[in-house]
């Protein structure tokens, strides 16, 4: 029995040449994905099945992509999986003809959707056998049930699920319905996908047998690194896909460059303790300070064709949020500039007295469809960056170079557009006082940037140390922030009834795609946030958490939430916690870090849950904090 199963689904993962490839073939992969955690075997896997799909259907090469890191599109055009799981839960009542009572029992039990679909399904005595599912079926059914809106679309959702659940086999029930919820968990990053696309480029072409091994370790290595740095620039598949099959790798990197209208990812900045780190950082490097403008941060595109966007840190067109800025955008450049990409603050700005406002009002903006006539609060966009001008990119150029531009081809308008205020002394004494400034001015500190040569480009997407920022919080000892999701909360009492009285807040971990919990929170709050947030969540609640929230002994709110809000916080230290999860086998291979005495600051609906800061960063500030601590120590015993 066991025998005739496997060799069925060999047959259903099998293709020949020039045919749609099986869904199987793909859920195959998957699950000998899910079953190792050792990442050469996971890259090895993902390389042979990409290998088959270039060689006998190229077409579908795009499509496996995108299914592989479970996205429908990229990122800018806003479409997401992420079915709400009651309508999955009705898609495999409906479909297998089970009783819910006894589907919801099974999932509180089991906590996968995937597993139980997967298995109410084998317990259905099949009357035909329905077509096997194929990728490109597969993937256009999910684009249309992520584009349904609209009154009917519940139903609509449901019954094309529930068509591809009947015509499921073997695992495909779990994997499609993990990809619905929008989570695969299988272990395999993003970064991952990337690494194996290059290779199995490199892998298909038909001189490689020839190749020395060094040598083909070498080219191998090469690509994987062109196409990251490729992706950073222009995140987007549809294009990188077909570049690569048309020309590899070289080919790639003319194709496919910067260009206006596809957001690219904004490079982001390493935190300080102390304005000494700047100088033991760059000691005999030029650099400039800036103002950290508070607000939010903005790409603004001029395409060729003449129309303007722009986008938020995530990728999000923000037009529609803008429409005062989209208006006057015109005015900013010079009349010599046809395109570009400017990087910028917006930043809420008080018309009468002249001056920044805070960002808490900035956030009281609506985010989408903003009529103009309804607008409060005026807006100034402070911009730092020129990233692309009149059909070249600038990001390799240095920022001395970039400024020069930016101040060249754009003009202040006041209070409307202006030049991130900026000080280039290296004397300690100089920057303090230039700080002291910037918090004067409803800054929160500075961005201090190298000037010149290679140490200088812009890298997309990184966290760079060529970018510090000081924080005026830092100086008093409380450290940087950090963004957390909420995955739970406590019911409140006394003074808190009606009311959420605590909450339990998780990191992000991507490789494992995991939420793990990392403290609980009841400070920082108004009264007003407490009334917000029980609002805006109790609309999250779900019955159980998620198979993939990562829990400790004693993790146990009151209510669970879907992962959707991050909030910013701040706390005292990091320590290790035998009760959280955080970062779980980085620092300790069985307890997790904690954050002690967190606060709440403010929602961050700028960020997504998957944005939120990762298991790494945690564990990074931890040993950060160590250091410092050891340290401290020493100079006081050399005292
Ligand atoms: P993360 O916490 O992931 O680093 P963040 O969004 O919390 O991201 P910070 O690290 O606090 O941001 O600081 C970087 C942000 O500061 C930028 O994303 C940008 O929005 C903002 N910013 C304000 N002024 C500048 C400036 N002069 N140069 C660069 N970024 C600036």
């Amino acid at each position: 029995d066991m025998f005739s199963k496997s060799t069925n689904d060999a047959e259903s993962a099998s293709w020949k040449k020039g045919e749609p490839v099986p869904y199987a073939a793909l859920c195959q992969t998957f699950e000998q994905i899910e079953d190792t955690t050792k990442r050469l075997q996971i890259l090895d896997y993902l390389v042979k099945f990409l290998i088959s799909v270039i060689k006998l259907s190229p077409e579908s090469l795009l499509t496996v992509i995108y299914l592989s890191i479970n996205k429908l599109c990229p990122e800018y055009e806003g479409l997401e999986l992420g079915i709400g799981e009651s309508l999955l839960l009705k898609a495999i009542a409906e479909s297998t003809g089970r009783e819910m009572k006894k589907i919801k029992a099974d999932y509180a039990e089991i906590g996968d959707l995937g597993v139980i679909a997967m298995n109410s399904r084998s317990n259905q005595p099949t009357m035909f056998k329905p077509k096997a599912l194929t990728i490109p079926h597969v993937f256009k059914t999910l684009k249309d049930i992520a584009s349904l809106t609209g009154n009917s679309s519940q139903k609509q959702k449901v019954d094309k699920i529930k068509l591809m659940l009947v015509s499921c086999r073997n695992k495909e029930a779990k994997y499609l319905m993990r990809s619905l919820e929008g989570k695969l968990r299988i272990g395999l990053a993003e970064r991952t996908v990337v690494v194996a696309l290059a290779q199995a480029i490199v892998l298909s072409r038909p001189d490689i047998k020839k190749m020395s091994k060094e040598k083909l370790q070498v080219e191998l290595e090469q690509a994987a690194s062109v196409v990251k740095s490729v992706y950073s620039e222009l995140p987007c598949y549809d294009l990188i896909v077909p570049a690569l099959l048309k020309g590899d790798i070289d080919g790639l990197k003319e194709a496919c460059k910067l260009t206006p209208g596809i957001p690219l990812k904004p490079m982001l900045a390493h935190p300080t303790k102390a304005l000494t780190d700047i100088l033991d950082r760059f000691e005999n490097i030029a650099f400039t300070c800036e103002y950290k403008y508070d607000g939010e941060r903005a790409q603004i595109h001029k395409l060729e064709d003449g129309s303007m966007r722009i986008y938020s840190r995530n990728s999000e067109n923000m037009s529609t949020k803008y429409p005062d800025v989209m208006e006057r955008l015109g005015k900013f450049a010079k009349p010599n500039t046809t395109s570009f990409v400017l990087d910028c603050e917006a930043v809420a700005w008080d018309r009468e007295q002249k001056c920044i406002l805070p960002f808490q009002v900035l956030s009281t903006r609506k985010r989408k469809d903003v009529k103009e006539e309804d607008i409060k609060v005026q807006v100034c966009i402070f911009t730092f960056d020129l990233l692309y001008l009149n059909g070249e990119s600038l990001l390799r150029e240095p920022l001395a170079k970039r400024r020069e531009l930016l101040l060249d081809h754009f003009n202040e308008v006041d209070g409307e557009f202006a030049f991130a205020k900026s000080m280039n002394s290296k004397q300690i004494e100089d920057i303090q006082i230039f700080l002291d400034q910037s918090v004067t001015d409803n800054c929160e500190g500075l961005m201090v940037k190298t000037l010149n040569g290679t140490e200088a480009t812009y890298e997309p997407s990184k966290r760079s140390r060529n970018w510090l920022k000081v924080k005026k919080d830092y100086l008093a000892g409380v450290g940087d922030s950090i963004d957390l999701v909420v995955i739970g909360a406590y019911v409140g009492r006394g003074k808190r009834t009606g009311v959420y009285g605590g909450y339990l807040l998780a990191c992000y971990d991507p490789d494992r795609e995991e939420y793990q919990s990392i403290c609980k929170i009841g400070t920082g709050f108004s009264e007003q946030d407490l009334e917000d947030h029980h609002k805006d969540l109790k609309e999250h609640v779900i019955p159980e958490p998620k198979s993939y929230y990562m829990l400790g002994e004693g993790n146990k709110p009151d209510v669970w939430f879907a992962p959707v809000r991050v909030w910013e916080i701040k706390c005292a230290d990091l320590s290790v916690s035998p009760v959280y999860k955080a970062a779980v086998g980085i620092v300790d291979p069985n307890k997790g870090i904690s954050l002690r005495f967190p606060r709440f600051i403010r929602l961050r609906d700028d960020k997504t849950p998957e944005n939120a800061t990762s298991s790494e960063q945690i564990a990074e500030m931890y040993n950060d904090q160590k250091l410092n601590t050891v340290k401290n120590d020493t100079s006081m015993g050399v005292d």
